[in-house]
């Protein structure tokens, strides 16, 4: 599967000059949601996601993913690999389990991102189910940044990355793209201002 030219054919790999979360600068930005807002799409790169998962044996009673970029890639993936979907959403700055879900002792959990970059959010939702008695068994995810190394690649882990090197991440692609402190952001150096994806109809 060509993840790249999904994303590409999908008005998802944006080129322009994004400010991130972090606040640093880049001149790529990955918008999944325009991805998954194709259903059959979305279910293919989940399918694909969950063959390469099972190709290695590993079973789950459940896909969890952090609200909200995580919600329709783990659902998508927890269709493929036949299991429960479920959430885990900040409350106050927390990441809880509401609704109603519920973990059982020893359940088996992938925790589903849509992109990972840091893995900050997957390891806050992996946390919260590791405290209610679930066994996190892979992280997953459509995109990777590469920051952080994932299964079926050479690559190594970078420093920043936050998931554990002893549970597996599955992704379709890794995008490195640059990163750059607005201090030193050539496109900022030109006179052009960054801009929030999401913002300006990217
Ligand atoms: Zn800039």
């Amino acid at each position: 599967m060509d993840i790249e030219l999904i994303y590409k054919n999908a008005g998802a790999y944006l080129e322009g000059h994004f400010l991130l979360s972090s606040g640093n600068h880049s001149q790529y930005y990955l918008q999944s949601a325009k991805v998954l807002e194709n259903p059959r799409i979305a279910g293919e790169l989940a399918g694909e996601l969950a063959r390469q998962i099972r190709s290695t044996g590993i079973k789950a009673d459940c896909v969890c993913a952090p609200a909200l970029g995580g919600i329709l890639a783990g659902y998508e993936l927890a269709r493929a690999l036949n299991t429960r979907s479920i959430f885990t959403e900040r409350v106050n700055g927390e990441m809880t389990l509401r609704r109603g879900f519920e973990i059982k002792k020893g359940e088996k959990v992938i925790i589903c991102e849509d992109i990972i970059t840091t893995g900050g959010s997957a390891l806050e939702a992996a946390k919260t189910i590791f405290k209610m008695g679930g066994q996190i068994v892979a992280f997953a995810a459509l995109a990777n940044r590469g920051i952080c190394a994932r299964f079926f690649s050479d690559k190594k882990s970078k420093p920043g990355c936050k998931l554990p090197s002893d549970i597996a991440l599955f992704a379709l692609a890794d995008f490195e793209f640059e990163i750059f402190s607005p201090d030193e952001c050539p496109m900022c150096k030109f006179g052009s201002i960054a801009v929030k994806p999401g913002s300006r109809g990217n």
